[in-house]
């Protein structure tokens, strides 16, 4: 698929809907070969930025019901006539506590559903990589004109964040907790919660997760008040994904959020704030690993790297014997 002509028919599938088409160009974003790379972006130039989604970030840890929500929310939002589209972002591998994220057999009625598109996640470990490919294909699902994008995460590392930075509104889901903690959640992840589902409150557990869910509300509580939030927010409400309950109020909460924020002017003012920080990352990234691809550059990497590992160099050292050669290339000096 070399040809402009190919690329401006595929940008016009996508840009009609068309579900198949939309794999595709998903699968082209995803390619690591330089050729692909390039008309990955030439599709996406072609695609341009017209329409937005609202991305909904999704995470929680294995268990808690990721899969059971997505489902049930799913064909909720398209039983109310939505499109919805289903991406994952799973840096540590495809396969995460035995499911596999995005997984069509975990949700296999919204697959079936002619308004819905689920795209599991790519098997990739580098988190840089997974993170421009989500945003990208987060990029054709609201092409493709999707009404919401549910960007779906396990509870590890820095996937959040990474999540956090492409989503409009942050979903934690959590389960019941025996006791009173807090179930160790970081403070970071909680900071970043826009709303807090305590889900399976149902049947034995319904009490435990009404305490739970006191819980968090307390903890939110105690968070420092966020410009981008109206008052009442962040929130933590109890639901049951398998009974198919409290999803309605949820789905309304959001949409008070939503609605608040574009209001206000913070809806544009944050997704201008995530473009200028992928940017940066790309940049970033771009630029290591443009050094990288020098043998001479990698090679003292390396050495620098050993050195600091076994204590011989300082970091701050070690850093500069990297780049002095760098800087004497480009005939600057150190400022
Ligand atoms: P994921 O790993 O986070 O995607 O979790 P799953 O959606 O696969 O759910 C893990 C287990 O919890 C499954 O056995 C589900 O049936 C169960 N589960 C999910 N949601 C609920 C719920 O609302 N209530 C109850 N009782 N069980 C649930």
């Amino acid at each position: 698929m070399n040809k402009t002509t190919d690329i401006a028919a595929l940008a016009k599938d996508v840009q009609a809907g068309n579900r198949r088409a939309l794999a595709r160009a998903i699968t082209l974003v995803e390619s690591g070969r330089k050729d692909h790379r390039e008309d990955a972006l030439a599709l996406l130039d072609a695609l341009g930025t017209k329409k937005q989604a609202l991305r909904i970030g999704l995470s929680g840890t294995p268990g808690v019901g990721k899969s059971t929500f997505i489902e049930s929310f799913g064909l909720m939002l398209t039983g109310m006539g939505k499109r919805v589209a289903v991406l994952a972002v799973d840096p540590s591998s495809a396969r995460s506590g035995g499911s596999i994220l995005g997984d069509k057999t975990r949700m296999d009625h919204l697959a079936r559903d002619p308004n819905a598109f689920i795209r599991p996640s790519p098997s990739q470990t580098q988190l840089g990589g997974v993170a421009r490919r989500s945003r990208e294909a987060v990029a054709l699902c609201e092409a493709a004109g999707f009404d919401v994008v549910l960007i779906e995460t396990v509870g590890v590392g820095q996937s959040e964040t990474v999540v956090a930075q492409m989503a409009d509104l942050f979903v934690l889901l959590l389960a019941p907790a025996g006791g009173d903690e807090l179930q160790g959640v970081k403070r970071g992840i909680m900071e970043m919660a826009d709303l807090i589902l305590v889900n399976k409150a149902d049947g034995d557990l319904k009490a435990q997760a009404t305490r739970t869910c006191a819980d968090y509300a307390g903890a939110l509580r105690l968070l420092r008040k966020r410009p981008q939030d109206p008052d009442g927010f962040p929130k933590a409400l109890t639901i049951s994904a398998l009974k198919v309950e409290g999803l309605q109020t949820a789905w309304a909460e959001m949409e008070t959020l939503t609605d608040w924020r574009r209001d206000s002017g913070i809806w544009n003012v944050t997704r201008k704030a995530q473009a200028s920080y992928w940017f940066e990352q790309d940049v970033r990234n771009g630029l290591l690993a443009l050094l990288m691809e020098d043998p001479q550059t990698a090679e003292r990497m390396k050495t620098a790297q050993d050195d600091v590992k076994s204590g011989r160099k300082s970091p701050t050292a070690a850093a500069a014997s990297v780049l002095q050669p760098l800087r004497d290339l480009l005939g600057t000096r150190v400022s």
